[in-house]
């Protein structure tokens, strides 16, 4: 290896449809970019099975195969494509200094963030073992496949809330399980599933186990204070108990909000970092869609190709 360090013009931190997105723009702009793919390369949507809801795929495509489609356009127009993970970044620049696998360092003029966010889970075999196959973090995404079924959701926040509203509107009944005798979501979206006729509130419950062998079928839940166990039978299992940003890295460095999500500069993906781009969800906690990513990694390369050419480079 080289003693001094590689330097880019872009490099892109995360390898989901924001990452890629902004890599083909990038690329096209001929900014040379780098990505550096992280842990899990090409994001969320390699743990999900059918995605029927972005444009341009009429049949649907399978989640892993559509993020090998978006990995081939960027490389089609150059992007550097490594696996690796980002372990240190220091923003003193531009160029700012990226440290990958601890040991190799790249000086970035730009540097766009697209790390995304990764759902929390409550940790059971269960749902690991059912994930994709009735088990989804997703109900915008997975609850048209359980149309006129009946499902559950567990969560008491916002966005449970919301996604229960939604599947509701699919599916013949959707059970809502909370951990606690109360709602944490806002006064109007706890009136909302609470006079849906077709969701059934369960409070001061927990889920012990999902049930199922090849796909869902039921789950198992248990009061909290008599510790009473009764099973649901349903074929679609959500899990919305929050999203956590993969912002460890840059925690101290760069403005954040008290969730940890990278705060941008409104209608743009500039942070406060000068050079430094957010797109996808380690930005957005609203929407978390693939096209909605897409959209903003679009918008980070033109901001740091428009950067580039403002300072002259
Ligand atoms: P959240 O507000 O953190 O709520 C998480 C929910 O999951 C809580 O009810 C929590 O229960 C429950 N939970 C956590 N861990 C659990 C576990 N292991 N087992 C069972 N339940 C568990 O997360 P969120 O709903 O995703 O919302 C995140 C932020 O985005 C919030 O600020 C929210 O207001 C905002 N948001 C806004 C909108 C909107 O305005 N339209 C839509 C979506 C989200 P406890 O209450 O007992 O802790």
């Amino acid at each position: 290896m080289s003693d001094f360090p590689e330097h880019v013009r872009c490099l892109i931190i995360g390898s989901g449809p924001a990452g890629y997105t902004a890599a083909i723009y990038a690329a096209r702009a001929d900014l040379k970019p780098l990505m550096i793919q992280g842990l899990q390369p090409g994001g969320q949507l390699t743990i999900t099975t059918e995605v029927e809801n972005y444009p341009g795929y009429p049949k649907g495509i399978q989640g892993p195969e559509m993020m090998e489609d978006f990995k081939k356009q960027a490389e089609r127009f150059g992007t550097d494509v490594r696996f690796g993970y980002v372990t240190a970044v220091e923003f003193n620049g531009p160029p700012h200094k990226v440290i990958v696998d601890e040991t190799h360092t790249i000086l970035a003029d730009t540097v766009i963030i697209s790390t995304g966010a990764t759902a929390k889970w409550l940790g059971l075999e269960s749902e690991q073992r059912l994930n994709g196959f009735g088990v989804s973090a997703c109900a915008v995404c997975d609850g048209f496949f359980f149309r006129q079924q009946d499902v559950a959701i567990v969560g008491g926040g916002d966005t449970a809330c919301e996604e229960a509203s939604y599947l509701a509107k699919l599916c013949k009944k959707v059970y809502m399980i909370v951990r606690r005798d109360e709602l944490r979501a806002s006064k109007a979206m706890q009136h909302r599933v609470q006079n849906t006729p077709n969701i059934e509130m369960i409070y001061n419950s927990e889920t012990k186990e999902i049930l199922g062998g090849k796909t869902v079928d039921g789950v198992r839940i248990a009061n909290v204070n008599n510790k009473e166990e009764r099973t649901l039978a349903i074929t679609g299992f959500f899990v919305a108990i929050g999203h956590q940003p993969n912002t460890e890295i840059f925690k101290g460095l760069m403005d954040m909000d008290e969730a940890g999500y990278i705060k941008t500069i409104p209608c743009s993906t500039r942070t406060n970092i000068e050079g430094v781009y957010a797109a996808g969800d380690v930005q957005d906690h609203v929407y978390r869609q693939a096209v909605t990513a897409a959209g903003t990694g679009c918008m980070a390369a033109m901001d740091a190709e428009r950067y580039l050419a403002h300072k002259g480079h």
